[in-house]
């Protein structure tokens, strides 16, 4: 057997560092060899100094665009692992914001992987909209070109399930695309399905002709400083509760509790903006109601699995064709089969009400069989890391409601503030929401418009600037139901009003008048100041509900660009959208 090569004397080191190096390299394996050439081609990008020669042989690797649709992260941290996987495989990949994409900007790839997700009823991304637009357009480029295949995220919730995935998936093959592998639809549990999915697609994308992978082993230059990364969605930490207090008062209609918890040990760390994602656990009652229902009450293993592991409320038409399909009960089957009887029976209803309605006695494989796995709860952190350390805040309304007859509780919500105490422990991990940030200029103004829970982010912006030291200008719009017993952190608004942390804070309680008074009739009389504010080159932050307070507080931002710049309705939109496009619109909604 020859032994590797040594460095020639010759090579830009001292004979030292040679000598050195020779004595390591001469007891490498092949696979050795390969790790060390990944590091060391990667290693001038990873450390940010531009290289002055290549590291390694050049090897022609072919590109691959990877165009994501993201509203809340998932679709964008998706498209990175799948570049980490492609340049393993030895693609040279592009991660492409749609934000940021066009269509003639697609056709002159040869091989795109498009991972989109849908919002809310079938909704493509706020900031996929005008790229969405474009590509549905009649003049749209001609992708005959394109290999592609497309990921689609969403949610079995919503009738619309994976919208945006297909109509881009229809449109690319519609304009002479060629469909590398068949879309794969993939709910809110996506990290399996998606890996597999990839595993067959991408090398489906490098087709036959391409070069093999180099002789290069791809270094994840993330891990490679030891950074604590292991907790995930799937392996949360188990995060103690060190405090949890309802700020409402004893007389009002909400609860709305604040909770401390403890990162201590984890490694985990945030960024206001962040959310921290909730592994909860179903209300026993629920769970009980939904064995007896399948004529499965007194299985107490299964009782314990139900409550930890699987989403026994959420009914979706998936959950119904299901049932049909494993009972075949004629009557299910026709439900299954009638969208519109459907789309008349699903909406307030849950697990349980399709089970009562249908009794048929199932057995503990099929009724799990017909969950999807109990998703975990996102809420925006409330809390600065530079100012409350190793914690976490959270903000979270209990959520109660009747619907079809029975009382409704909201999973995670109500496990927080109903089923757990000081002491108790909560899975967590970390949702990096990198579209909403402060701005990078302490100097640039921001409008802060939260009511309810939506002004938990900004509890956490206000923390960083006063742990910073910085007063830049800043307006805070808050608004619930009653001044006296709904006024979420009164006090520290106050404070930071006093001190100067905080510029302006304006208050809509709703309901200790007659006629309502929202965050939008604040802003509406605040105007003049508000559109000066604008001007001045504003960041504008809307966080809250997302159906009916985010829709009029954009409309009412809309009649106040309209109103101060003396411009149309339609003029005033246009410009909210390029603010939105220039990061200047950011909203965080559910
Ligand atoms: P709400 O959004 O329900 O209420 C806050 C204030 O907004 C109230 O004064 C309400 O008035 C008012 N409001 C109602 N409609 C509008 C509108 N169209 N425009 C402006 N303001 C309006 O507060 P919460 O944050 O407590 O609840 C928000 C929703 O989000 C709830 O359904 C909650 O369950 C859900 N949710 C909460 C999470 C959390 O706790 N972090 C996470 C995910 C979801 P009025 O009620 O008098 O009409």
């Amino acid at each position: 057997m020859t032994s590797p090569a040594r460095l020639p004397t010759n090579a830009p080191f001292p004979p030292d560092a040679i000598a050195a190096l020779n004595r390591v390299i001469e007891h490498t394996s092949p696979t050795q060899r390969s790790w060390l050439a990944g590091f060391l081609a990667g290693y001038e990008a990873a450390s940010g100094t531009p290289a002055t020669a290549p590291a390694v042989a050049s090897v022609v690797r072919p590109a691959l665009t990877i165009l994501f649709a993201t509203e809340s992260g998932n679709s964008e941290a998706l498209a990175r692992k799948a570049s980490k996987d492609a340049s393993r495989l030895g693609f040279a990949p592009r991660v492409l914001d749609a934000a940021d994409a066009t269509p003639a900007d697609l056709a002159r790839t040869e091989r795109l992987l498009v991972i989109a997700a849908t919002w809310g009823e079938g909704e493509a991304p706020a900031r996929a909209t005008d790229f969405m637009a474009a590509l549905m357009a009649d003049a749209a480029t001609r992708m005959d070109k394109v290999n592609y295949a497309v990921l689609a995220l969403g949610d079995r919730a919503y009738a619309q399930f994976c919208a945006t995935g297909h109509a881009i998936d229809e449109r690319l093959a519609a304009l002479g695309g060629h469909r590398a592998a068949p879309l794969l639809e993939c709910d809110l549990d996506y990290d399996a399905p998606a890996a597999t999915w990839l595993g067959t697609t991408l090398p489906a994308l490098r087709g036959k002709e391409a070069e093999p992978a180099p002789s290069v082993i791809h270094v994840d230059f993330g891990a490679v400083g030891g950074e604590a990364r292991e907790w995930s969605k799937s392996n949360p930490f188990e995060a103690e509760i060190t405090d949890l207090v309802n700020l409402n008062s004893s007389r009002s209609a909400k609860q709305t509790v604040h909770v401390e918890l403890s990162l201590a040990g984890s490694g985990l760390t945030y960024l206001p903006g962040d959310a921290i994602g909730v592994a909860p656990e179903n209300d026993s009652a629920v769970v009980e109601a939904v064995l007896d229902a399948a004529g499965l009450a007194g299985d107490t293993a299964l009782h314990a699995a139900l409550v930890s592991k699987h989403d026994v409320t959420t009914l979706s038409g998936h959950v119904v064709r299901s049932f049909a399909e494993l009972t075949g009960d004629p009557s299910i089957k026709d439900l299954a089969g009638d969208p519109e009887r459907l789309a008349d029976f699903l909406p307030g209803r849950h697990v349980v009400d399709l089970l009562t309605a249908f009794p048929n006695k199932l057995t503990p494989a099929q009724l799990t069989g017909l969950l999807r796995p109990l998703p975990p709860r996102l809420y925006s952190v409330a809390s600065s890391q530079a100012m409350v350390g190793e914690e976490a805040h959270l903000l979270v309304s209990a959520v109660r409601y009747q619907a079809h007859g029975r009382d409704r509780v909201g999973v995670a919500s109500t496990h927080i503030a109903d089923r757990r105490r000081v002491g108790d422990r909560l899975g967590i991990h970390v949702k990096a929401n990198p579209h909403f940030r402060l701005p990078s200029d302490p100097a640039t103004p921001i409008v802060m418009i939260g009511p309810g829970t939506g002004v938990a982010p900004f509890r956490a912006f206000m923390q960083e600037r006063d742990a910073a030291g910085l007063a830049g200008k800043s307006w805070l719009f808050f608004g619930d139901q009653r001044y006296t017993h709904d006024f979420l952190y009164q006090l520290e608004w106050q404070d930071l009003i006093e001190r100067g942390v905080l510029g302006r804070i304006d208050v809509a309680f709703s309901r200790d008048q007659d006629a309502k008074i929202y965050v939008q009739n604040r802003m509406w009389e605040a105007r003049r100041d508000l559109h000066r504010w604008i001007e001045d080159g504003a960041t504008l932050y809307v966080c809250g509900d997302q159906t009916r307070m985010a829709r009029d507080v954009h409309t009412a931002l809309r009649d106040i660009i309209a109103d101060g710049a003396g411009i149309a309705a339609d003029a005033a939109e246009e410009r909210l959208a390029a603010m939105k496009k220039q990061g200047r619109y950011l909203l965080d909604v559910y």
